[in-house]
């Protein structure tokens, strides 16, 4: 897959070759915890130049079965293309100047996340992201005990088997076990509590508790209803 990949980018850099692209750079990120493998960077003379090197590159590549996952070129000075695992950028010079490919991997990490999560209404977005409490005894699976995975309700990470789940009477469905690596522990902005998030996605889910002695587990993951989804066996 990677050996195909690089000669991918090979063919990419000779057709800007070709069309007489000027100072072809490749980063191969593929060994880096980036989402991208590889970022090909080049610099056109001029905008149409610029908006030509991006018609040479979609043919060939369409045919080849890429599928262009976005393409900026609103603004010619600095087309981005976007094939998932490899990101092509066309400059002008002055654009190529500018650019800093750390704070554009971060800008582009944000938005490719927020397009793969579920769209989230008032409430959720008040939970999950603002960190808010539903009301106690009002969610969905405070007293529901069917046998299935509990996931995030934003990013569709499985978070908690219905096995672990318990009743504790406290108003909010209770688990005395994540599924493992799925859930991150932080000090509450409270200061006192332990706040549960999504490792996935940074969600809240609520606070954690032990030694309450409610199972053998002595441990009481304190979610939010709103924050999950249930999927049955
Ligand atoms: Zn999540």
């Amino acid at each position: 897959m990677q050996e195909n990949r690089k000669a991918l980018v090979q063919e990419i850099c000779q057709i800007l070759e070709d069309k007489k692209a000027e100072n072809i750079e490749v980063f191969n990120l593929s060994e880096t915890d980036y989402f991208v493998d590889f970022v090909v960077i080049t610099t056109a003379l001029i905008d149409r130049h610029a908006l030509a090197l991006l018609d040479a590159l979609k043919k060939p590549l369409k045919e080849k079965g890429e599928s262009f996952y976005h393409i900026d070129d609103e603004n010619p000075e600095w087309i981005v293309v976007d094939l998932g695992d490899i990101i092509v950028h066309i400059f002008t010079e002055n654009q190529r100047k500018k650019f800093n490919l750390e704070e554009f991997l971060q800008k582009i990490l944000k938005q490719k996340e927020l397009l793969m999560y579920n769209p989230l209404n008032t409430e959720e977005q008040r939970v999950i992201l603002h960190k808010g409490t539903e009301a106690p005894f009002s969610g969905e699976y405070e007293n529901f005990f069917k046998k299935g995975v509990y996931v995030c309700k934003q990013c569709n990470t499985p978070l908690y088997e219905s096995t672990s789940k318990f009743h504790s009477g406290c108003g909010w469905p209770s688990f005395d076990a994540c599924i493992q690596g799925a859930i991150k522990e932080q000090l509450d902005a409270d200061g006192r509590r332990t706040e549960i998030i999504c490792a996935k996605c940074g969600g809240h889910l609520g606070h954690i508790f032990f030694g309450e002695g409610f199972t053998e587990k002595n441990t009481r993951h304190c979610v939010n209803s709103i924050a999950l989804i249930f999927n049955g066996e």
